[in-house]
């Protein structure tokens, strides 16, 4: 049996950071930064934290899953993510991802504009994520709202990045609209047991550019325009 008390994990945050960015997936300075500096042991229930660094995802409430790191910084390192940028994501799960990609458009040693809108299906995990946040200090920069993500969604401004956690049959027309001119987005697109992780960029004439960064596995986005009610 291992004893929570006696695991280093900055040490093993930093051997895993390491290895990402030895694998070529990790580049960018910010992203390596918020990699090392967010407390992914805080995102997973207490029974799995001894694997927090294991490159896997993890199960937390509502039989839905904590990405793998690895996934998290494909995604993070795709949407070229600035500071003071404002990002929406679809699919809060445990807030981990959130709050990477707040690290990053508004680090915690800087001032900035920058902030994450996350929204989640299930009230439970909304409030899972939004005690994680608050505990880490990142509910200041980040805004857990509990909706279905595929159905129209009520803002008026647009977002710089967004990114969908959870896979969509396609790319739902209410986030492209969401979408800012020169903007990008991240999302699985496929079947329900596999997907393609599809890169879309808006152009700044409002044009969509799609790239294909390889298959992943998710699990389904529920609501209006995903797999399930
Ligand atoms: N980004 C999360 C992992 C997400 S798992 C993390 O860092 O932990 C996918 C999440 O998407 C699950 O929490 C699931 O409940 C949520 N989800 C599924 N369909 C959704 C929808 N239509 N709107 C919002 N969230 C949804």
């Amino acid at each position: 049996m291992v004893q929570i008390a006696m695991i280093d994990f900055e040490k093993e945050r930093k051997k895993l950071v390491n290895r990402l960015i030895e694998e070529g997936i990790l580049r960018t300075h910010s992203v390596i930064r918020a990699m090392l500096t967010v407390p992914r042991e805080e995102f997973v229930l207490e029974h799995y934290r001894k694997w927090a660094y294991i490159d896997t995802p993890l199960p937390i409430l509502c039989n839905q899953t904590i990405s793998a790191p690895h996934m998290c910084a494909i995604m993070c390192e795709a949407l070229e993510l600035k500071i003071n940028e404002r990002v929406l994501e679809i699919g809060t799960g445990s807030g981990y991802h959130a709050a990477l990609c707040a690290e990053i458009v508004s680090p915690s040693d800087m001032e900035s504009k920058g902030y994450v809108v996350t929204v989640e299906y299930f009230s439970e995990l909304a409030k899972f994520a939004k005690d994680n946040l608050k505990r880490t200090g990142y509910d200041d920069r980040v805004y857990v709202i509990n909706a279905d993500g595929s159905a129209e969604l009520p803002f008026h401004r647009k977002f710089d990045k967004i990114l969908v956690t959870a896979a969509a049959p396609k790319v739902p027309n209410s986030l492209l609209r969401l979408l800012k001119p020169g903007g990008r987005m991240v999302i699985p697109v496929g079947t329900s047991y596999y997907q393609t992780l599809i890169l879309v960029k808006k152009t700044s004439k409002g044009g969509i550019v799609i790239e294909d960064l390889g298959g992943c596995l998710f699990v389904p986005l529920r609501g209006k325009q995903g797999f399930e009610p």
